[in-house]
C-alpha cells in the first residue's frame, strides 16, 4: 500500500467521530494490505514503529521537526514556528507548508523502515543523520502524507484508535463482523503485540491465534484485582483464600531469557534500564527462561524502611539511576510466576504457581517472595488487613488458591482490600484528565481552575466524563499540573472523548489522576455509563490524592464497568462500615 493511500484513510478516520465508522475504515485498510504490510501499518496507526513494550523511539521532537520542515520546504524557521503557534498542531502546519499536488509516494513498508532507521541511529552525528533521513522522507511525500508522517513521529495521532478498535477492525477485515474479538483478545492478553496478532491471523487464522502462547520477552497483560467491600464479603464469595500484603510500589513483570533480563511496568512499558539491581538479581536465577510478577518498592538501607510510592517512581527520570540504585535500592516482592523453562504456567492453580515461585527465588535481599497465608475466616482476614495497615502497607490482596493466571482480566481471582484515612474501606478511582476550565481569581493565576475528568469505557474504546475536580491540590500542585497540561492541549474535543460538558481547553487523554470521593451517584449530565435509557455516573466530593502518570496509561484508568460495580456495592447494606 502506498503511504498516500494510508494517509487518505487516516484523514477519513480523523473526520469521523463515530466509532463504528472508525472501525469500518480501519478494517478496509487491513483488507487492502499485503501480509508484509500488516505489522508496519498496525504500529504506524498508533504512532509507533514497534509494539508498545519495545523501547523503540524515533527520537525527533517538535523542535527538531521544525528544523526539518524548514529545510525540506525551504521556508524560514520563524515562519514554521509562527504558523505552528497559530494552528496548534505541527501536523496541520506541515500540511499547509508542503508543496501542493500529488506525488509518487513510497509504500508503507518503505516509510516504516526509513523511520526505523532514524530510530536506530545513535552515536556521534546521529542527529544530523536522523534529520537528513527525515527531510528525505518529507520530500517524497504529498501534503496529507506529510501531515500524518509528522504526527506518527511525534506519537500524537489524534485519531482515537485504541487497542480495542484495532482488534475489532481485524475481526471485521477477516470475518465481516466482530465474532473474532474473543480469540483476538485472548492472543492480545498473552502477547501484547497487535502487529504480531494481525500477521498471525492472516497467516494461520484462528488456530494460529490460539497457538500464540506466553513467551519470555513478550509481556503479558497483568492479572488485576476486583474490589469487595469488606473481609466478610471476601470470604463469602471466595471461601478459602491466600492472603498477601498489598505493597504500594510499582508493578513489575520480570522476564529472563538466557542471560537477557527485561522488566516491564503495569502498562507494559519497558523499565529495564531503570532497575539495574533487579536486573542483576534476576540474571542470577537458576532457570533458562522465566516470567515473574511482583511489586517493586524502594527502601532506605540505613533505616531499612520502605519509601513512599512517589519516591519509588522518582526513578523514572533517566538521570541518576545508578545513585538511586545505591541510596534507595529496590526490592521486588514476587507473588506469581507465569512461565518457566519453556512451559506456560498460567493454567496452573495459584497455590502451585506460588510454590514454584518460592522454589525459584530462594529469597535474596533484592528478590523476595511475598508472604502468603491461608484462611477461610473473616476474622483472621480482618486481623491480617489491620495488621498490614498498621505496618504502613496499603492493605491486602486475597487470592483464590485454585485460580489460573488470567492475563488482562480484572476478576475475583484476586480481591484487594484497602483502608482509607477516614477509617472506611473504600478504594480510590483513577480518572483521566480530559479538559480544564481557566478559573477565576487565585486559581486563574495557576493556569487551571477546575479539571474535567473521565473514566475509560472499554466496550466503546472511549473516555466518558464522570467529574470535575477542584480540590486536593496545593498551590504548587496546581502549578505543576498546569505545566504538564500545556503539551496536551488540543483545539477540539479529541476523537475518543464523550462529553456533554465543554471545558475552556480540551486535553488529549493522557494524564491519570487518583481521586477519592464520598460516593458514586447517578448523573443526568456525565456520560460515564450513560445509556439511551439510563443516566450516567458522577463522583460526589472528589478530591485529588495523587498523580498516576508513572504507571498508568489512560486506558488503565478505572473503567465504566468498575464504576458500575462500585455503585452497586455501595448500595449493599454493610458497606464501608467504620471499624
Ligand atoms: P491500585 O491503585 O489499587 O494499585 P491498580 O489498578 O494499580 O490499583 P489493582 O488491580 O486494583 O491495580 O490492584 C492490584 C495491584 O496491587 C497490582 O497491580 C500490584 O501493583 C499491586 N500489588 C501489591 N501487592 C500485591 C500482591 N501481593 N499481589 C498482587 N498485587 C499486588
Amino acid at each position: 500500500m502506498n503511504f498516500a493511500e494510508l494517509a487518505a484513510n487516516l484523514d477519513r478516520m480523523e473526520a469521523t467521530t463515530k466509532r463504528n465508522e472508525l472501525v469500518a475504515i480501519l478494517s478496509e485498510v487491513y483488507a487492502a494490505c499485503t501480509p508484509d504490510e500488516l505489522r508496519p501499518i498496525t504500529y504506524l496507526i498508533q504512532g509507533r514503529l514497534a509494539p508498545f513494550f519495545e523501547p523503540v523511539e524515533i527520537g525527533l521532537g517538535e523542535r527538531l521537526l521544525i528544523n526539518a520542515v524548514a529545510a525540506a520546504y525551504q521556508v524560514p524557521k520563524v515562519e514554521v514556528v509562527k504558523l505552528n503557534k497559530q494552528v496548534g498542531d505541527l501536523g496541520a502546519t506541515v500540511q499547509r507548508l508542503a508543496p501542493g499536488g500529488p506525488r509518487d509516494t513510497p509504500d508503507v513498508v518503505d516509510v516504516h523502515s526509513r523511520l526505523s532507521e532514524i530510530a536506530a541511529a545513535g552515536g556521534g552525528g546521529s542527529q544530523e543523520r536522523k534529520l537528513d533521513t527525515f527531510i528525505g522522507l518529507l520530500n517524497d511525500l504529498d501534503a496529507i502524507s506529510a501531515k500524518h508522517l509528522v504526527r506518527i513521529t511525534l506519537g500524537k495521532m489524534r485519531l482515537g484508535i485504541g487497542d480495542p478498535t484495532v482488534l475489532d477492525a481485524l475481526s471485521f477485515a477477516r470475518k465481516g463482523d466482530r465474532t473474532l474479538r474473543p480469540v483476538l483478545e485472548g492472543a492480545y492478553n498473552r502477547t501484547s503485540d497487535l502487529g504480531l496478532i494481525a500477521r498471525t491471523l492472516w497467516d494461520t487464522g484462528e488456530a494460529g491465534l490460539e497457538a500464540l502462547k506466553v513467551r519470555a520477552g513478550h509481556p503479558l497483560r497483568p492479572q488485576l484485582a476486583e474490589r469487595l467491600p469488606n473481609p466478610e464479603a471476601v470470604i463469602k464469595k471466595l471461601g478459602m483464600v491466600g492472603v498477601q500484603p498489598k505493597y504500594d510500589g510499582l508493578r513489575v513483570q520480570i522476564h529472563k531469557e538466557g542471560q537477557e533480563v527485561s522488566i516491564f511496568s503495569r502498562n507494559l512499558e519497558s523499565m529495564t534500564e531503570m532497575f539495574p539491581e533487579l536486573v542483576s538479581a534476576a540474571a542470577k536465577l537458576d532457570v533458562t527462561n522465566v516470567i515473574l510478577d511482583g511489586e517493586a518498592i524502594a527502601y532506605n538501607p540505613e533505616s531499612d524502611e520502605y519509601v513512599p510510592f512517589q519516591e519509588t517512581t522518582a526513578r523514572r527520570r533517566k538521570e541518576g539511576i545508578q545513585e538511586f540504585a545505591e541510596s534507595v535500592p529496590m526490592r521486588a516482592f514476587i507473588f506469581d510466576v507465569m512461565f518457566r523453562d519453556g512451559t506456560d504456567l498460567t493454567p496452573l492453580p495459584y497455590e502451585r504457581r506460588f510454590e514454584i515461585a518460592r522454589e525459584l527465588i530462594r529469597d535474596s535481599e533484592t528478590l523476595q517472595t511475598a508472604p502468603l497465608m491461608k484462611t477461610d475466616s473473616a476474622d483472621v482476614l480482618t486481623r491480617e488487613l489491620l495488621d498490614n495497615i498498621s505496618r504502613g502497607l496499603e492493605g491486602v490482596v486475597a487470592k483464590r488458591l485454585d485460580s489460573p493466571y488470567q492475563a488482562g482480566a480484572r476478576n475475583f481471582n484476586w480481591v484487594k482490600l484497602k483502608r482509607n484515612t477516614s477509617g472506611q474501606l473504600t478504594d480510590t478511582i483513577d480518572v483521566v484528565l480530559l479538559g480544564y476550565y481557566r478559573g477565576k481569581g487565585k486559581r486563574a493565576e495557576f493556569g487551571a481552575g477546575a479539571l474535567l475528568a473521565g473514566v475509560y469505557d472499554a466496550d466503546k474504546d472511549e473516555f466518558a466524563t464522570i467529574t470535575k475536580l477542584g480540590t486536593g491540590l496545593s498551590d504548587q500542585g496546581w502549578r505543576e499540573i498546569h505545566g504538564r497540561l500545556s503539551s496536551l492541549e488540543v483545539a477540539e474535543k479529541p476523537a475518543r472523548v464523550s462529553s456533554n460538558f465543554v471545558p475552556d481547553i480540551w486535553l488529549e487523554p493522557a494524564i491519570v489522576v487518583e481521586v477519592l470521593a464520598d460516593e458514586i451517584t447517578p448523573s443526568p449530565r456525565h456520560t460515564a455509563g450513560m445509556t439511551a435509557s439510563g443516566p450516567g455516573f458522577a463522583l460526589r466530593f472528589p478530591r485529588i490524592v495523587s498523580m498516576r502518570t508513572a504507571d498508568k496509561k489512560p486506558e488503565d484508568a478505572t473503567s465504566v464497568r468498575e464504576i458500575r460495580e462500585m455503585y452497586e456495592q455501595q448500595r449493599q447494606p454493610g458497606r464501608n462500615r467504620p471499624r
